[in-house]
């Protein structure tokens, strides 16, 4: 089973932030931790002691977390379930909330993958972003990842941002590649509804660059990073051979996971329920011992379009005997016309029985996705 561990605090809300995350309130921590481990326990009962394969602290600043805290996490987590001894475990790191004796103190915990949100390798950038790091922090905050024993470092970035062009993309990746990570998440930015970056993109302060530059920064910075040695090995993830994120690869592959905290999903012997999304509901819910009770079964077409959804975004592609086996239908059967369309366009291929997007198919991901489980 795979864990996530949602931590719903960050230093400043970011311009463009639509997860569940606040600034911490006085008080709010304390009533965040004690919720959490109240949680795992609960979970724990219910579950009788699962395996962790791995364990994911994702945000939200989980970086925030003092190692104490962190601790003690660990230990309601071994009492309540069993953590496999080579799990992966992740931790998702903000450049100004990490020292190397921070991270020292989380490695000797057993943290053994760092994830460091850069997002951009310049000042500018990052204020336009609303990060509220400079780009210097972020050098700092992989070295210090390093010193700190970190073998398993992830960086992240964002690209398509206002002012960018495919000139200045290639730098920054040249210079993230220069610090060697082990993996890195690059994510094209959306303007989500609500958001201050919405505000400054309908006003037209802001644009993004047009389709026909982020196409090539797409392709070009794709082509660059496998130059490189890095595996494009799902739409927005590179990574070095042997270090995908086993975490995220068992989302992609529809294994079951838990998760825990504010948002949270989970999704456990073909049931789903979502944790509520605001602290203080969240606490309630677990004070009440009511988490899961709207846990819904899965139905056939909804683990048939995550299947396709989700596996198409990977290099490896959807199994297409898999896909049969779960549908009773041929995929291939199912979607002839336009699956013969997308391969004369170069869009899709198959090949040992995998039905794979190419990179150029990966750029119009979504639409492609859309039409194929819209429409048979
Ligand atoms: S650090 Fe991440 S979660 Fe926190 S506000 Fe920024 S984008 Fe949102």
């Amino acid at each position: 089973m795979l864990c996530y561990i949602h931590v719903p605090f960050c230093t400043r809300k970011c311009a463009y932030c639509a997860f569940a995350s606040q600034v911490p309130r006085a008080g709010d921590m304390q009533a965040y931790v004690d919720a959490l481990l109240q949680e795992i326990a609960i979970q724990g009962d219910r579950l009788g002691r699962r395996t962790i394969s791995t364990l994911y602290f994702g945000g939200g600043t989980p970086s925030l977390l003092p190692a104490k805290v962190v601790e003690v996490v660990f230990r309601r987590l071994r009492r309540a379930f069993r953590i496999a001894p080579d799990a992966e475990i992740t931790l998702e790191a903000n450049p100004e909330s990490v020292t190397a004796h921070h991270l020292h103190d989380l490695v000797s915990l057993g943290v053994n993958r760092v994830s460091i949100g850069l997002q951009a390798m310049d000042d500018e950038s990052l204020g336009l972003l609303g990060r509220c790091h400079t780009a210097r922090q972020g050098l700092a905050a992989a070295h210090n990842a390093r010193m700190a024993g970190v073998q398993n470092l992830s960086l992240d970035l964002i690209w398509g941002r206002p002012g960018q062009r495919l000139k200045t993309w290639l730098d920054e990746l040249r210079q993230v590649v220069s610090l060697r990570p082990e993996h890195l998440s690059c994510y094209s930015l959306t303007v989500e509804p609500g958001t201050p970056l919405e505000t400054l993109c309908l006003a037209r302060t802001l644009a993004l660059p047009d389709e026909e530059e982020q196409g090539k920064m797409f392709v070009y910075g794709s082509e660059y990073l496998e130059g490189e040695g890095y595996l494009h090995y799902e739409i927005s993830n590179f990574a070095r051979l042997g270090f995908q994120s086993r975490h995220n690869t068992g989302y992609w592959e529809g294994r079951d996971y838990l998760g825990l905290g504010p948002s949270a999903v989970s999704t456990l012997e073909g049931r789903r329920w979502a944790n509520p999304e605001t602290l203080a509901a969240w606490v309630e819910a677990v004070r009440t011992d009511t988490l899961g009770q709207d846990a819904e079964p899965l139905t056939l077409e909804q683990r048939l379009t995550e299947l396709v959804m989700l596996r198409l975004r990977t290099s490896r592609g959807l199994n297409l005997r898999g896909y049969r086996r779960l549908a009773g239908v041929s995929f291939t059967q199912q979607h002839a016309a336009k699956i013969q369309a997308l391969s004369r366009r170069e869009l899709i291929r198959i090949h040992g029985g995998y039905l794979r997007l190419s990179r150029e198919g990966w750029l119009v991901a979504d639409a492609i996705l859309t039409n194929l489980i819209t429409d048979g």
